[in-house]
């Protein structure tokens, strides 16, 4: 059984609001758990970018279920890696609201201040995604 992350972007649909968010992390949460995935999961109102972790089949058979979710759409894999550790293992799915995306980490990756993830590049997303760790508390 071989490691991977898997990264990508979607669109959301709308009028998934803050109730919305919270049971789609709470299911997310459980699901991952016992599937032995962490991840973080970063949402603006307009854009998701999400990163997963763990064994491949797990990876890949999540990443199917997310992709005919119809609460987003327009998805775009960024990346899928085998890789020899995590980077998000604290966290079943960890959740970014857009209000830790400031202006100075979003410059520092993006070509703008706002969080427009199609343009930024794999390696740009993941180190956004990393850098928004370090003030998350473990769930
Ligand atoms: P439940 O969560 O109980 O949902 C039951 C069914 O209802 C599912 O088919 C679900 O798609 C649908 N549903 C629930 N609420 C709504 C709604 N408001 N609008 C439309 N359909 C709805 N799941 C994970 O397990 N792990 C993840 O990391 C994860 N990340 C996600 C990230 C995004 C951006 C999105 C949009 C969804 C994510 N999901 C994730 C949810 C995933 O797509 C499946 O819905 C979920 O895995 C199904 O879990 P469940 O069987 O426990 O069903």
């Amino acid at each position: 059984m071989y490691l991977v992350r898997l990264l990508y972007l979607s669109k959301a649909t709308g009028g998934l609001g803050t109730s919305g968010i919270e049971k789609l992390l709470l299911s997310a949460q459980r699901n991952n758990s016992r599937a032995g995935i962490s991840g973080m999961l970063v949402f603006n109102g307009e854009y998701f970018l999400q990163v997963l972790e763990g064994g491949r089949s797990e990876v890949n058979g999540l990443y199917q279920r997310i992709s005919a979710d119809p609460r987003h759409q327009e998805l775009l894999m960024l990346q899928m890696d085998e890789i020899s550790e995590r980077l998000f293992s604290d966290w079943s799915m960890a959740y970014v609201p857009s209000s830790s995306l400031t202006r100075e980490l979003l410059l520092r990756y993006g070509v703008s201040d706002e969080f427009q993830p199609m343009l930024m590049s794999n390696h740009s997303c993941l180190g956004l995604l990393t850098a928004l760790r370090a003030p998350l508390a473990v769930v």
